[in-house]
């Protein structure tokens, strides 16, 4: 078949961050573009991912500042926190920002689908519907979904997707997981007023983060009330008649919640897809396996973001659907993410931002580290009289002063955090902090003050 005889030249299975970004980009270099979205556009990021979240997390931590006001002169008599109308006015900018996904694909040529879509064979497609369209290069951008473990009583687990909708804070909230999702939404809650208990079947949480900021964050969290439970699993969940839960774990006596959230990871949106029709190779974990450039073991059908499972971030997923559009649409030369060196946060109260190897990686991976720490009590704190301390740590490699790691917790360090990742994926080195001014008074000037 010749490239006009196909009904598209790309066709995207799912308009998540990836999918948007590889549609748009893809049309922009002339492609005809075509594609399918069964849920809503924008994808988990922003109608129940990072976007809900990070509305929820600014909604949260009212809490500790209307409290931490006093020391400030500020008197607030008679406060109060209406769930449902945070929950709704987020759900309305959900929809506001939904309308820009709709409007910027439309814009840009991008023919939408609203319905499931399936590969049912070589270059073809099927929709819910039942047409049946072909198209030169199939990309799956489909994402990942919540896992739920397996346990009796599972039905009455929810996950990050319900937990937007709920109809009012739950009093007693238990969480499942370690992750960060799983930490977000403990604070999250927490702050709302409820009594949050996170358990975890290890007694590691955020894994991939610097011990000293793991632990830093769970002594703050259990200060301000927050239950762990670790090295447990699910024995059973039962419903009352009055809806709450009885939750048996295993060692510990049975407890009675009223909601029970599991953040227990994220699974590859592979299955009904018709990948199987084609031959596209899987991973051990359900997911797509891709080269460099996002192509699957088909040479037309490529994949990108959550369902690769490389890094399940959507700047990752959008700079993945960049490339690939570059690649098979731009005419130039193919063009690769580089996955390494990639910031991340977690929305706790207070936040985790980290860049690069942590102290025990850079030990393991170059042996001579050098490690600068600063553990301080921010000034708004001190104001305030908030007991709450934070750290930054930065891991420099002793062999040529180069910094490969940046680690904080405290106020901000997301924000702060974005701008240090710079300077670590450029390669700079301690000398180049140091010879930089400091902006006094910050945090953020710890990273150039350290000794
Ligand atoms: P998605 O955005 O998931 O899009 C996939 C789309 O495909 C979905 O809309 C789905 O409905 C659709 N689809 C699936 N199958 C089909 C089919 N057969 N036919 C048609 N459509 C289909 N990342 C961050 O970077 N920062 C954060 O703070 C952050 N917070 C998060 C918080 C939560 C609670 C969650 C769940 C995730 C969070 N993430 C965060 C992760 C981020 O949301 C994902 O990495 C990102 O959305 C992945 O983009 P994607 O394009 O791969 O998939």
């Amino acid at each position: 078949m010749s490239a006009s005889e196909y009904d598209y030249d790309l066709f995207t299975i799912g308009i998540g961050s990836g999918g948007t970004r590889a549609s748009r980009i893809a049309s922009g270099h002339g492609a005809r573009v075509a594609a399918a979205e069964e849920y809503r556009v924008g994808g988990t990021c922003v109608i129940r991912g990072c976007v809900p979240k990070k509305m929820l997390v600014y909604g949260a931590h009212f809490a500790e500042d209307l409290e931490d006001a006093l020391n400030f002169g500020w008197s607030i008599e008679g406060k109060s926190f209406d769930w449902v109308a945070l929950r709704d006015h987020v759900q309305k900018d959900i929809d506001r920002l939904e309308g820009l996904y709709n409007e910027t694909l439309e814009n840009h040529g991008v023919e939408v689908f609203h319905e499931r879509a399936r590969i049912t064979g070589d270059h073809e497609i099927t929709l819910e519907s039942g047409r049946v369209v072909t198209a030169r290069y199939i990309l799956v951008a489909t994402g990942a979904r919540p896992h739920v473990p397996e346990c009796e009583g599972r039905e009455h687990i929810i996950t990050s997707n319900e937990a937007f909708h709920l109809d009012e804070v739950p009093r007693r909230v238990l969480i499942l997981g370690g992750g960060y999702i799983a930490n977000e939404f403990a604070g999250i809650f927490n702050e709302f007023g409820s009594k949050v208990t996170l358990a975890n079947r290890s007694d590691v949480l955020l894994r991939s983060y610097d011990e000293a900021l793991r632990d830093r964050l769970l002594q703050i969290s259990l200060t301000k009330g927050i239950e762990f439970l670790f090295n447990n699993k699910f024995e059973y969940i039962r419903k009352r008649d009055d809806g709450a839960l009885d939750v048996k774990l295993t060692d510990h006596d049975e407890r009675v919640y009223d909601v029970v959230m599991a953040a227990t990871g994220r699974v590859a949106n592979t299955e009904g897809l018709g990948l199987e029709n084609i031959g596209v190779e899987l991973g051990p974990r359900g997911e797509i396996k891709v080269d460099e450039y996002s192509k699957s073991s088909v040479d037309y059908v490529y994949a990108v973001g959550d369902v690769t499972a490389r890094v399940q971030l959507t700047p990752v997923a959008i700079r993945e659907g960049q490339a690939f559009a570059d690649t098979v649409f731009g005419g130039g030369d193919p063009v690769a993410v580089d996955h390494s060196c990639i910031p991340s946060a977690v929305f706790s109260h207070p936040p985790i931002a980290a860049v690069g190897m942590t102290e025990g990686e850079a030990r393991n991976r170059l042996g001579n580290v050098k490690v600068y720490q600063a553990d301080f009590r921010p000034m708004k704190n001190v104001v305030a009289g908030r007991n709450e301390r934070g750290l930054y740590k930065m891991v420099v490699d002793a062999a040529n002063d180069r910094v490969v790691g940046l680690h904080m917790i405290g106020p901000e360090s997301p924000e702060i955090m974005q701008m240090a990742a710079v300077a670590v994926k450029a390669g700079l080195t301690k000398a180049d902090f140091d010879a930089t001014m400091a902006i006094h008074p910050t945090m953020a000037e710890e990273l150039v003050l350290f000794k």
